[in-house]
């Protein structure tokens, strides 16, 4: 805005500078008044097309002389008027470029009519990026790419929960009937990767509902108010679009328990959870709308989050067991031709503490590792190498060992393999390697049968 006020009235000087002569103007009969009352004593004519641009002084009867200017049609008798009069007459050459005299004002509107449109439409655009700053940044994935139950393994549980959400979608009435209402808000808590987002979207592939992601952290700006406004937009978009599924993703971004943190709180923050509380009671179980929430830090949940009426089901969604996992892999190795040597039931006890995500990593590594040796099918030495590197890191086959530290690292390996193999009680011996990885100059593997959650006296 600044910036325009000085371009004009820097617009405005320069036409007043262009303009100024400081002399004065005079029309065509006082010229003559004060031609023939002899005020006037000499004059510069300048002649064009259709008559005279006339300089000259006035004088005044108190003897002070002032410039003056004026225009007067062509006329035969000014000529004769003047020598009466003994005006002493300079003449002068018709002026070229005297069109730009006469286009002058209007180049100087025109270029201030050019900068005012142009700040307008600053103006203008700047208050279409502060509104859309104000709008959610959802993300909507349609009912058509479609994700279902069938692509989420291992967390049993949160499916059988969840699909009491497929059903109150589906059909709403029929929890309504007896005077139920139906829960509006699902806290889904667990571990990064276990499938928490996929799970949210499988509701909605379910289902046959549009899905909204928005990530928590999208709510935090630097403005104050933003946040809010954009909690708002989305609960619009989500009411517009019922029946559907809005799901918040990291809600631990904006969930976070009010009045902590340094410096006592956060007030954008807390605006946003404010509202978002807001728009939570505000929902109506008829709206058919479902907000569905994840976060691994449940633990710093504002309690008013989870009161009843709010995200009050809390669904664990854990790390997978060996059962699971071994699902999991099936799922994401639908796509991938497995060497018949491969046991994903192996793969899968060999892997314990992997998230949904670390399997779905695995498989892929280990397609990677088959496609860059240029070999048809995926074999159980690719999977190997994909663990391994999953759990210890990259080989690190240019470490440099000496041959006295390799056989000392031998024995050392055997060693353990040895005692693997003869303890009746050890888990069963799985693979011993000195090929350093990672921070390891060599590792002795053993696979339980079962996940292990105790240790007995034997053991
Ligand atoms: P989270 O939201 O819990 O951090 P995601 O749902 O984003 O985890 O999981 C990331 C990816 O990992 C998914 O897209 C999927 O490919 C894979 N994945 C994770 N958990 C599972 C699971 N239980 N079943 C199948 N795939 C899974």
């Amino acid at each position: 805005m600044a910036t325009s006020l000085v371009l004009v009235a820097v617009a405005i000087l320069a036409y007043r500078s262009f303009n100024a002569t400081g002399s004065q103007r005079l029309d065509q009969s006082s010229f003559y008044d004060a031609v023939t009352e002899g005020r006037v004593k000499e004059v510069t004519i300048v002649p064009d097309a259709i008559g005279f641009e006339i300089r000259g002084t006035l004088h005044s009867h108190d003897t002070s002389a002032k410039r003056f200017t004026t225009y007067v049609l062509a006329d035969r008798n000014l000529t004769r008027i003047l020598s009466e009069e003994r005006v002493s007459v300079k003449a002068e050459a018709p002026r070229r470029g005297s069109v730009l005299r006469l286009l002058g004002p209007w180049i100087f509107l025109v270029i201030f009519g050019a900068v005012f449109v142009f700040f307008m439409r600053r103006m203008q655009q700047g208050g279409g990026q502060v509104l859309s700053l104000r709008r959610s940044r959802a993300k909507l994935s349609s009912p058509n790419g479609k994700i279902t139950f069938k692509d989420v393994a291992g967390v049993e549980e949160a499916k059988q929960e969840l699909q009491e959400v497929v059903e109150f979608l589906e059909e709403p009435d029929k929890f309504q009937n007896l005077g139920g209402k139906i829960p509006t808000g699902v806290l889904l808590m667990g571990p990064p990767g276990t499938g928490k987002t996929l799970l949210a979207r499988a509701v909605a592939g379910e289902a046959g509902v549009p899905f909204f992601s928005v990530s928590g952290s999208d709510f935090v700006e630097m403005f104050v108010g933003i946040g809010a406004s954009r909690v708002r937009d989305l609960f619009e978009q989500g009411r517009k679009n019922a029946p559907c599924i809005v799901f918040v993703d990291e809600l631990d971004a904006v969930g976070r328990q009010r009045g902590a943190g340094v410096g006592g709180g956060h007030d954008e923050r807390e605006q946003t959870l404010n509202q978002l509380l807001v728009e939570l009671d505000g929902f109506e179980s008829n709206d058919g709308v479902i907000v569905l929430a994840a976060t691994n830090r449940p633990d710093v949940l504002d309690p008013a989050l989870l009161r009843p009426g709010r995200f009050d089901r809390q669904i664990v969604v854990d790390r997978p067991d060996v059962h699971g996992r071994e699902e999991i892999i099936r799922i994401h190795a639908r796509k991938v031709p497995l060497n018949v040597d491969v046991e994903l039931g192996l793969v899968a006890r060999g892997t314990p503490g992997f998230s949904g995500a670390e399997l779905a990593n695995l498989v892929n590594e280990a397609a990677l590792n088959a496609a860059g040796q240029c070999r048809e099918t995926v074999t159980r030495a690719d999977f190997e190498h994909a663990k391994d590197k999953g759990l210890m890191g990259s080989a690190r086959r240019s470490l440099v060992v000496s041959e006295e530290e390799r056989r000392a690292m031998a024995y050392h390996q055997a060693g353990h393999a040895l005692l693997a193999h003869l303890l009746p009680e050890a888990d069963p011996l799985h693979k011993v390697t000195i090929l350093p990885r990672g921070r390891a100059l060599g590792t002795t593997q053993q696979i339980p049968a079962e996940d292990r959650h105790t240790a007995s006296r034997p053991y």
